[in-house]
């Protein structure tokens, strides 16, 4: 392997999985300007065929630190993990918080761009240093769950390292899959969970990634004393706002209420928007309660180090012994209403369980929804939806059906009401009733992901169709850009309320001289990417579509259709 340490300057790794080989090579021109998700979509274009087998020899595992990455600037230290979608078929991003975006720049890591497919089974461990890449075989991790496996990685290789690791989805190449990043506590509980990735690095034949930077640089910063006085004004502007506050005290789990007032909290495999247990399972009830319970439960958690807003935390038991952390919005609302499910500690205890075998818990939830509708479960049965779990576990049929996600179970079992679109299910917003979120689910690139344009928060009647497509693109091109940025969901507060600090810590980190319609300028372009990716894999506006029947069925309690035409889907990229 190339010894790396008289070089770390940023640029390019890839790793060749059958040669066990590693070539550093300098950023290409026209990659220099992007990172996280907009460099994903660059690379995917130029060195991946759109129409290749997600979880064949050629298609690429990238992961990209955003543009922000690298100096704990607060939620600004998000790792981008993208490739084909073995989930979708088309463009993937997803990004998670944790230590692994913030180790790999100080690798000096552009991009981390794995290619082609070991040529005999087995498992290995990928260990970056600045001493290069070497391969470790795994074997003795195979089957074994996120929980178990990084902490003997951890004694293994030291408590500094970062570590991005599958569980036993990932291994059976379940198109639920993803990939787990130990938070600042060294627990794997910070998941690019998103389209399967999980199923692409166990088709790299790789268990886990680990990243020890003890060695490394910080990277370097052009303009010390205009990039500290840019990162004040951000930091004011991101402790300045309301909702900073709202989600250091209850986190995502803020939500419940609020989606339900609108009617659009899912609830039973999305027949209905409102929910009669929702208070005990609104974040005040749970903050009460980890407040009552005390040992280890936190109500508020940084997932990374340097985060203000702090909306993660520890959901403990009756006991205060940890059941899981985080508990988040998304996870309760697939888990809870969505089952019919109103008892936190049960939707902790699936959350650990799916957690741990390295799953994305929104697409679990509605893949058992639509098992429930089919009658695999009854709606509100905790211990049968527990018992569906630990057959994916098993790797039996029924459970590698079920982790394949909701539209593999949705087909396998005749279930017509299968809430997703292009192949990914709908997180816990009912399109019916938050119209935006709906536009966003139907056009973005990712397929129905609402991170990629959450509307709910915008002061707008969210049932009227007239003004969503607008509202969506804003908030479709802001978060392209805080993807690209590596900066978290939230630290949308700050940026939102200061967007010049963008144009500011930018110039001052690069020597760049980037204009303050900078948001604008990488969300766009990263779309068009995106888009331009699934054209060329074949998607179609017959793919930018909410489920048919979510237009004919009106949902309760506001009996709303989806109304938005069809017309103004399609034309959602002309700007
Ligand atoms: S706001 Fe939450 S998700 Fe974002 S970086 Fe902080 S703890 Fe992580």
């Amino acid at each position: 392997m190339e010894n790396i340490s008289a070089n770390r300057q940023i640029k390019i790794w890839r790793v060749d999985v059958r040669e066990q080989q590693l070539a550093i090579s300098p950023t290409p021109d026209h990659w220099v300007h992007l990172g996280g998700r907009g460099l994903l979509a660059r690379i995917l274009l130029d060195e991946v065929e759109p129409t290749c087998a997600p979880l064949g020899p050629r298609n690429k595992l990238i992961f990209a630190p955003g543009l922000l990455v690298g100096h704990m600037l607060s939620s600004c230290d998000r790792i981008s993990v993208g490739g084909k979608s073995p989930l979708t078929e088309g463009v993937k991003e997803s990004n998670a918080g944790g230590s692994t975006g913030l180790q790999m720049t100080r690798l000096g890591i552009k991009a981390l761009i794995i290619e082609d497919a070991p040529t005999e089974a087995g498992w290995w461990m990928l260990h970056l240093s600045p001493a290069g890449a070497r391969f470790e075989q795994a074997d003795d991790l195979v089957g074994v769950g996120v929980y178990d496996a990084a902490p003997r990685l951890l004694s293994r290789y030291g408590g500094h390292v970062a570590i991005a690791l599958i569980g036993p989805g990932g291994e059976m190449r379940l198109s639920a899959a993803g990939i787990q990043n130990l938070d600042k506590d060294k627990v794997p509980s910070r998941i690019n969970a998103r389209g399967g990735l999980g199923a692409l690095m166990g088709a790299k034949g790789l268990k886990a990634i680990v990243i020890d930077a003890k060695d490394g640089d910080k990277p370097p910063i052009a303009h010390l004393e205009e990039y500290r006085k840019a990162q004040k004004e951000f930091n004011k502007a991101l402790l300045a706002h309301p909702q900073t506050k709202i989600y250091a005290d209850y986190g995502t789990a803020a939500m419940p209420r609020m989606s339900n007032g609108f009617g659009g909290l899912p609830t039973r495999n999305f027949s209905e928007g409102a929910f009669e247990g929702v208070e005990k399972i609104s974040g005040e009830y749970m903050r009460q309660i980890l407040l009552q319970r005390g040992g280890e439960s936190e109500t508020t958690h940084a997932c990374m180090a340097g985060c203000t807003i702090r909306c993660s935390n520890i959901f403990g038991g009756e006991d205060g012994k940890a059941i899981v952390s985080p508990l988040e919005y998304e996870t309760i609302g697939l888990l809870g209403p969505n089952l019919s499910i109103a008892e936190l500690d049960d939707i902790a205890r699936m959350c650990y369980q799916i957690n741990d075998l390295g799953l994305d818990s929104i697409e679990v939830g509605a893949a058992l929804g639509v098992a429930a509708e089919a009658g695999l479960m009854q709606f509100g049965d905790s211990a049968r939806a527990m018992e569906l779990i630990d057959e994916i576990r098993k790797g039996t049929p029924l459970g590698r059906i079920l982790g394949n996600g909701v539209v593999t179970t949705g087909r396998v079992f005749g279930v017509e009401h299968v809430p997703a679109v292009k192949g990914q299910a709908m997180s816990a917003y009912e399109p019916r009733a938050i119209k935006g979120t709906g536009v966003t689910y139907a056009t973005s690139p990712q397929g129905a992901d609402h991170t990629a344009g959450l509307t709910i928060r915008a002061k707008v009647d969210h049932l009227d169709p007239s003004v969503q497509v607008d509202l969506s693109r804003k908030s479709q091109i802001n978060m392209a850009c805080y993807d690209t940025l590596g900066a978290c969901i939230f630290a949308g507060f700050g940026f939102g309320a200061a967007p010049e600090t963008i144009r500011d810590l930018l110039n001052a980190r690069y020597d760049w001289q980037v204009e303050a319609d900078i948001l604008q300028v990488l969300g766009k372009e990263t779309l068009k990417l995106e888009r331009e990716f699934n054209l060329r894999a074949g998607f179609t506006s017959a793919q930018d579509r909410i489920p048919e029947w979510m237009t004919r069925q009106p949902l309760p309690p506001h009996n709303a259709v989806f109304d938005v035409s069809e017309k103004e889907l399609d034309e959602f990229f002309n700007w």
